[in-house]
């Protein structure tokens, strides 16, 4: 045995990576050893990220629905609860917050076909009517309005990352219209940039689907073969390694490159309660409605300020900083007309003594309006 061979057995077994080693066909010096040494880890190291991504994009995309009883033990329905949601809003401005896919549209294939239906849009116009709302979403602001098409509304597109207050086309004279804030502004080119590098990078594997969204970039892989989700996620860690003041993070079925300023939907939510003049304010109760794991930025929000309620839409039970659940969106409309249907009779209420909560009690299970709310020829 030569120096150099005990040299390198000495080498191997102090650093435990003696298993890692390919046939070595000649003799190699220390440096040459550490250097494969290294080369090898790193490889290792770039592997298990991309594994940790699949694994994670898989977990962030079940395909089985196991059972709802845990949602329902943990997370109650914001349905069964209703009364104790409005109950608590007593002497408190609501403000309502709302994600767009998979809470007001259903999730589809295609997100350029990710449309609500016209009951859902007259449901959050009506909302928006009685309370100040919020639609908060990762998509591009445009997109988003062009989706909702509703002028009387603040837009948080882009994670939050671009804010915009009811356009002036709005006759609420109390909107806050002059509302706009994009602290991701200086990243605008770099977005850009990286949206055409990943669409240059992923057209090789079917069905995946890059969408600019102005301040981020969301790598759609729904329509991804499970098999290629690897291949996908190698080609969208390569780009993002160029980048290192962008971050990953995931929705449903999407991979999602974002600045890495701290700016969420959480922070979305604060700014845009101290934009309405709630900041420090005892005074209103903050309900948003989302569906993905970026909507647990807001929830943990409202659930560390004690104020107001995250609704998760899930039909499978999650984790989550969520107070209460709905199972689908057909449930978040229901949610909002009964808002709606509440709100107006309490606005009504006016000569009553009974509260608005005991008539809307009194109407949901059978409904007989106090004498005092009838009109003459009925109705109230
Ligand atoms: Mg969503």
């Amino acid at each position: 045995m030569t120096n150099q061979q005990n040299v390198v057995a000495v080498d191997v077994k102090s650093l435990g990576l003696r298993n890692l080693l390919p046939p070595v066909t000649k003799s190699l010096s220390p440096t040459e050893l550490k250097m494969l040494f290294m080369k090898r880890f790193e490889a290792e190291k770039g592997d298990n990220k991309i594994n940790g991504l699949v694994d994670s994009m898989r977990a962030s995309s079940p395909t089985r629905i196991k059972s709802s009883s845990a949602s329902i033990v943990h997370h109650p329905s914001a349905l069964s609860m209703f009364e104790q949601i409005v109950g608590a809003s007593k002497g408190k401005q609501i403000v309502m917050f709302l994600d767009y896919d998979g809470t007001l549209s259903p999730i589809v294939e295609d997100p350029d076909q990710a449309f609500m239906s016209t009951e859902m849009r007259a449901a959050v116009r009506d909302v928006a009517r009685y309370f100040p709302t919020a639609i908060v979403t990762g998509r591009c602001r445009d997109k988003v309005y062009s989706f909702v098409k509703l002028p009387g509304l603040y837009y948080a597109g882009s994670h939050g990352m671009d804010i915009k207050g009811p356009s002036k086309r709005c006759k609420n004279k109390k909107a806050n219209q002059g509302v706009l804030f994009q602290p991701a502004s200086e990243f605008l080119p770099m977005i850009d940039e990286v949206y055409k590098a990943l669409v240059e990078k992923t057209k090789s594997i079917g069905g995946a689907k890059v969408e600019n969204n102005k301040f981020c970039v969301s790598v759609h892989f729904r329509r991804v073969d499970e098999k290629s989700w690897g291949a996908l996620a190698e080609q969208v860690r390569s780009v993002l390694n160029q980048y290192p003041k962008l971050k990953l993070t995931q929705g449903r079925k999407v991979l999602e490159i974002r600045p890495t300023i701290k700016w969420d939907k959480g922070r979305a939510l604060e700014f845009l309660l101290a934009a309405l003049g709630y900041g420090n304010s005892n005074d209103v109760l903050p309900i948003y409605i989302g569906d993905d794991r970026t909507d647990e930025d807001a929830f943990k929000v409202l659930r560390d300020r004690g104020q107001g309620f995250g609704i998760l839409v899930s039909k499978i039970p999650k984790e989550t900083n969520a107070s209460y659940t709905l199972q689908e969106p057909s449930e978040v409309k229901e949610f909002l007309r009964r808002l709606v249907d509440w709100k107006k009779i309490c606005t009504r209420r006016r000569s009553s003594t009974l509260s608005c909560l005991d008539i809307y009690i009194d109407k949901k299970f059978e409904y007989h309006p106090p004498t005092c709310l009838i009109k003459e020829g009925g109705g109230i």
